[in-house]
């Protein structure tokens, strides 16, 4: 899972049409603040181009990037090629929701360098579109799968969702089976998780819905596992499945291996030389930021020897590379730990690597804390 030594870029495009009511990433539903918004992106680009040249990954996520019209599409991507260079072969994703795109829309998204796109599909069960409050049906969805290869997308990423309240395992191999009827070149298969402060989080906390156990969830998670890498996807990441080693998500695997990374827009977090900072999830205090010439950096951290430890293994054993037997060997009684885990089944060892199994991909988040205490984390 290797990537270029370019940093990627991540551009957070903060407007949605409606707003699903499990999301808790910042997003709003008004469109006054849209042109001031791009205006903001704009400086706070120039700000960055020296500190990060080039690139080459490009993802414009959110948000909803599809919900913005031609213009402001068209302006976007003109700003950002005058800051930065993109290599030629950069891989270039926007975030797109099924009811934005049309034939004319994504033949645009073409022109502008959009090589990749990445489809919040979510379910194609209608009864679980509507609970999840997603603006499209599963009709609108095929349709817009049909224009999509129409217009000659070649790589192209669906999100999808299960431990939906009362879904069945039939329901979601049915999701599964026809989200494979359109062979997408790359899957994500997130496990529903609701926070507090949404509305979903609201409902759970009074009763009102019920979300399945971890039994169950370990259930979805090992049958999605099974279920696609037996039809030859790689399941490279804990929800993330190519169908070819080339439609790994480039960008995305630049956040499992510390890759620098510099995130544009609201709330977006950027990573560079052991140092993590974030802008203000709030497109006023964003726009007033730049106009006033400063970062829009809302806090920083700078990562210790025992963070970076302790991140090195979170995100190893997230991924199909798993850690390498030096960084469980700097840990005190890292031998012991990973003897242990292996005996529980949790994970295995490939030459000079410590990999999580299926079982062990299931609590991946779980397996740094056996060694947390160690690094002083
Ligand atoms: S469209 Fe996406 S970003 Fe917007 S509210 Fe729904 S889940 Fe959140």
């Amino acid at each position: 899972m290797s990537c270029a030594n370019y940093p990627g870029l991540y551009v957070h495009i903060p407007f949605c049409k409606s707003k699903c009511p499990y999301c808790d990433f910042y997003s709003i539903t008004t469109t006054d603040q849209i042109g001031a918004f791009l205006s903001a992106l704009d400086a706070e680009a120039r700000l960055y181009r020296d500190q990060f040249p080039a690139f080459d990954s490009l993802f414009l996520g959110g948000g909803t990037p599809s919900w913005l019209g031609e213009a402001h599409l068209t302006g976007l991507m003109k700003n950002l090629r005058r800051h930065f260079t993109f290599a030629t072969d950069s891989e270039i994703t926007l975030e797109a929701n099924p009811d934005d795109l049309t034939a004319d829309k994504l033949a645009l998204l073409r022109d502008l360098g959009i090589n990749r796109l990445s489809l919040g599909v979510q379910s194609f069960d209608e009864a679980e579109l509507r609970f999840l409050g997603r603006r499209h049906t599963a009709r609108q969805t095929k349709a817009a799968l049909l224009l999509i290869r129409a217009a000659g997308f070649t790589n192209l990423g669906l999100d999808l969702m299960y431990g939906l309240p009362g879904q069945t395992l039939d329901a979601w191999i049915n999701t599964l089976k026809t989200a494979l009827s359109f062979a997408p070149e790359h899957l994500s298969c997130y496990q529903l998780t609701v926070a507090d402060a949404t509305p979903l989080g609201r409902r759970v906390a009074a009763g009102q819905v019920g979300l399945p156990d971890e039994e169950t969830q370990r259930e979805f998670f090992l049958l999605t596992a099974n279920f696609l890498t037996a039809r030859g996807y790689l399941h490279y990441e804990v929800a993330n499945f190519a169908r070819e080693e080339k439609y790994v998500c480039r960008h995305n695997v630049k956040y499992w291996t510390r890759t620098p990374y510099l995130g544009l827009g609201p709330a977006a977090h950027s990573f560079q030389a052991g140092r993590r900072w974030w802008n203000f999830s709030s497109v006023g205090d964003y726009c007033s930021s730049l106009d006033a010439g400063q970062p829009p950096v809302a806090g920083e951290e700078s990562l210790t020897p025992a963070r970076i430890r302790l991140e090195t293994l979170y995100l190893g054993f997230r991924t199909r590379e798993g850690v390498s037997l030096g960084t469980i060997r700097e840990q005190p009684d890292g031998n012991a730990i990973v003897a242990m885990l292996t005996q529980a089944g949790l994970v295995r060892l490939d030459h000079d690597r410590v990999i999580a199994t299926a079982d062990g991909l299931v609590v991946a988040d779980r397996l740094p804390l056996w060694f947390a205490d160690e690094t002083g984390a």
